[in-house]
């Protein structure tokens, strides 16, 4: 099943890569393993999957233990980070996507522990939404590259959600613009459902999980 949905996701990437002129090797698939038992991770390693997305950290805490093994893995925090969970962040990802403030990238930063970081960026109106305005980017930029343990490396989105990615390009769009003025290589952007126009808009990483895994197991 796994290995079906993984090459069809391939062949979706290859078929965007080939109409945008850019490689493959210019987008790292994450696999996003969020609500999934750690069995399911280690059958997408198996299969070569090497970058993992995960949503919540006390769920990964659970799960770190049977996935620490493997050798080559690299897991993303891609959820909303809380302050008070920025220690144990620190410990279990190597990069966390979600850094949208200040304070919490000074928190990661004491934790002592060389980490890449993203900077969430919130680019709608939608109250629910985490992330940094586009507006604040700046002053953010500058207070992480202030901190020894963070490297900077690029930025990450999550437009409103929309089943049409015509609706989700233009974010796309605009990330995208934005990493360039601020010269940053990497955009963490589009799923599952609009994994190609976020390739077609320079992606480097994309974040899928139901093109993968299926549907999401239901919790509590
Ligand atoms: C769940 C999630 C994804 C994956 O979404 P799918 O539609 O299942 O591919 C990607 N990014 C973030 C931030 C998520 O929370």
């Amino acid at each position: 099943m796994l290995r079906e949905r993984l090459n069809q996701v391939e062949e979706r990437i290859h078929n965007a890569v080939e109409r945008s002129g850019r490689r493959r090797s210019d987008i790292t698939l994450i696999a996003v393993t969020k609500k999934f038992p750690a069995p399911v991770t280690i059958e997408a390693f198996d299969l070569g999957l090497r970058h993992f997305g995960e949503n919540y950290v006390q769920e990964f805490e659970g799960k770190h233990a049977a996935v620490a093994s493997l050798t080559g893995a690299k897991f993303h925090l891609i959820g909303h980070l809380q302050s008070n969970k920025t220690r144990i962040a620190a410990e279990l990802f190597r990069v966390i996507e979600t850094v949208d403030s200040e304070k919490l990238a000074r928190r990661l930063d004491q934790a002592g522990k060389p980490l890449e970081v993203m900077i969430e960026v919130k680019l709608s109106e939608e109250e629910s939404k985490a992330g940094s305005a586009a507006d604040t980017l700046p002053g953010l930029i500058d207070a992480i590259r202030q901190c020894a343990n963070l490297r900077l490396t690029g930025l990450m989105t999550m437009p409103p959600w929309s089943d049409d990615p015509a609706q989700t390009r233009p974010y796309f769009r605009k990330l995208a613009a934005l990493a360039q003025t601020h010269g940053l290589a990497k955009l963490s952007m589009g799923m599952s459902h609009d994994l190609e126009a976020a390739i077609e808009e320079g992606a480097t990483h994309i974040r899928v999980g139901t093109a993968l895994f299926g549907p999401r197991p239901k919790t509590g």
